[in-house]
């Protein structure tokens, strides 16, 4: 069994999705389970497995995928309202750990955090 993250895999059509948007550094895929109308994410190929684990040297690569993240709202036509949401660790609700942020958007007027992200 490889050790490649889903991500990865997913980079490396070894496993199925649709993807939105690619380029040198990063991919934009729909969530498979999404949480919005619009669920979109941006996933570098570099492996970094949480943000807490990004180094001095990401930093560019972490820019990089903000910019990615407004381009893909722009294209998805959301970019007045969408939100970005970056799990970091088990304990915040990470499942995957090969760093990607969440675009959402398609949901009016709803609260930054439910009962439950706080909880
Ligand atoms: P996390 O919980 O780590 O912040 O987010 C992981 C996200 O990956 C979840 O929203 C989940 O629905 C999504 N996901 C898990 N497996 C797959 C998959 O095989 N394909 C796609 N497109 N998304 C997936």
């Amino acid at each position: 069994m490889s050790d490649a993250t889903l991500f990865t895999r997913i980079i490396n059509r070894e496993i199925p999705a649709v993807i939105l948007y690619e380029d040198d550094l990063c991919i934009v895929i729909n969530d498979i389970a999404p949480q919005a109308p619009v669920h979109m994410l941006v996933i570098p190929k570099q492996v970094i497995p949480r943000l807490a684990d990004a180094s001095s040297e990401d930093q560019s690569i972490l820019g990089h995928l903000m910019w990615v993240a407004a381009e893909v709202a722009r294209d998805a036509g959301v970019d007045e309202a969408f939100r970005l949401v970056v799990n970091n660790g088990e304990g915040a609700g990470q499942t995957v750990f090969h760093l990607h942020l969440h675009v959402l958007a398609g949901s009016s007027g709803s609260p930054m955090f439910s009962e439950a992200d706080i909880g």
